[in-house]
């Protein structure tokens, strides 16, 4: 197996879905790339649906 230059895990931003702001960096591993998570977004106060976007 060759190295890699870069991080083999690749970073993603999540990106809350209703107010767009990028809230968490999560890095995926390629099996678990579910692209879309709930998860807390501190602007709105709840949990919303945040989607993965390449950092
Ligand atoms: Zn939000």
């Amino acid at each position: 197996m060759a190295k890699r230059k870069k991080n083999p895990v690749d970073v993603y931003q999540l990106v809350c879905g209703s107010c767009q702001s990028r809230n968490y960096v999560a890095s995926l591993k390629k099996e678990n790339k579910s692209l879309e998570v709930s998860k807390f977004c501190p602007h709105e106060r709840k949990h919303t649906p945040h989607k993965a976007k390449k950092a």
